[in-house]
């Protein structure tokens, strides 16, 4: 109990070594964690997602780092005629869910007393990641592949994180960081199991705000399962708490032109197949080689859930329909409302929940072409 445990070979570490991967075989780490819920406490508290601090594994909570953040509000939409309960993920201070990782990940960082940090990512993790790091006073290293258009990284530009430019692809990058993180501490939103931490405030929220009772399935964007693996952690900790009466079932969106996980599921793959990564209007969840690729496909079967993938022109598609509702969301975010509109149908009459992850004002450009 409370401890970092190796998800490959059992090895136990202290929650508070300085450490993100297994030092032994080098695999991913997961906290294990005993999460309490002192009902009537959180309910007294400001609608934030550090209401739950008894679930968060900071062990110095005047380390913790936030803009009092998350309790976003849960909206009633309407697809198709199937009512969806959707968290309004998109008004997080950065404009995307990564916000609550980030909180918790880099209040860990500031416990810890580690004073840079660094983080792969051109897209909405590194904004984040970016944004606490200048609210905490640490100091923080991104990693970005060189092609990075410069409209997208001048959000962690302005939070004054050091860019370090990549002359090659993703993965190059990913190799830059782990490189660096040799003697750096990586505050990785893949790798880092803190991150994960923050994520499950979802699940939290999601249920307080349906008077602590689960939903039947939860429909989730999936790239590197940052809000799918948090929120499936988050309910598991309501349910063995005995806060909730069951297990949703998990389902999983990714995009048709990078579904390593889709395909995992489908065909029962061991691991994730080897993908050429192809250009989608929803390149927040294009992760070729997901970390957390088994974790992932084993949270969806654990729970029963399920995978749908949706093609550019569904998300377009998307994107209009809820644009036309009020909402202005990223293409990426609005992958997820396409999923819902391609599976709705057969959860009619269930209570169901999935998330606006992602601000609008953040693709205007990529919007801008998908409207012309
Ligand atoms: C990161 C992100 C996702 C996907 O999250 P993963 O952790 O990669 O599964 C979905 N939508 C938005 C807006 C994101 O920023
Ligand atoms: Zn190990």
């Amino acid at each position: 109990m409370n401890m970092l445990v190796c998800s490959n070979c059992g090895e136990k570490f202290a929650l508070n070594e300085p450490i993100w991967r297994c030092t032994e075989c080098g695999d991913v780490l997961n906290v294990d964690f005993n999460a309490e819920f002192p009902l009537s406490k959180i309910e007294e508290r400001i609608p934030s997602m550090w209401r739950y601090k008894e679930a968060i594994p900071l062990q110095k909570l005047e380390c913790k780092v936030s803009f009092n953040e998350g309790y976003t509000p849960m909206e009633t939409m309407d697809f198709d005629g199937n009512t969806v309960q959707m968290k309004q993920d998109f008004l997080f201070p950065t404009g995307s869910f990564k916000d609550r990782g980030a909180s918790v990940l880099v209040s860990k960082v500031k416990e810890l007393d580690v004073n840079y940090l660094v983080e792969d990512s051109s897209g909405n993790a590194g904004c984040a990641i970016a944004a606490y790091a200048a609210k905490a006073g640490i100091s923080c290293e991104i990693f970005v592949p060189k092609a990075t258009p410069a409209g997208k990284l001048v959000q962690i530009r302005t939070y004054g994180a050091n860019l370090t430019k990549i002359d090659g692809d993703r993965q190059a990058t990913a190799n830059a960081a782990l490189d660096a993180a040799e003697n750096r501490y990586y505050a990785s939103h893949s790798w880092n199991p803190f991150f994960f931490h923050g994520t499950k405030t979802f699940a939290f929220e999601v249920c307080e705000q349906q008077a602590w009772e689960a939903p039947d399935h939860v429909i989730l964007p999936v790239g590197n399962g940052t809000l799918l693996l948090g929120a499936y952690i988050g309910f598991q900790e309501l349910y063995n708490a005995s806060i909730i009466e069951k297990m949703p079932r998990m389902v999983a969106v990714q995009s048709e032109y990078c579904n390593p996980l889709s395909q995992m599921f489908e065909k029962q793959l061991a691991q994730a197949p080897p993908l050429e990564s192809q250009e989608t209007l929803a390149e927040g969840i294009a992760i070729v080689d997901p970390i957390r690729a088994q974790q992932i496909v084993a949270a969806v079967e654990d729970t029963d859930g399920d995978f749908v993938t949706v093609s550019d022109e569904e998300i377009k598609a998307a994107l209009t329909t809820i644009g036309a509702k009020g909402y202005y969301i990223e293409p990426t975010a609005a992958a997820t409302i396409a999923g819902i509109q391609k599976l709705g149908k057969e959860y009619t009459g269930e209570a169901i929940v999935s998330a606006c992850t992602g601000h609008g004002l953040k693709a205007t450009q990529k919007i801008l072409k998908i409207l012309s």
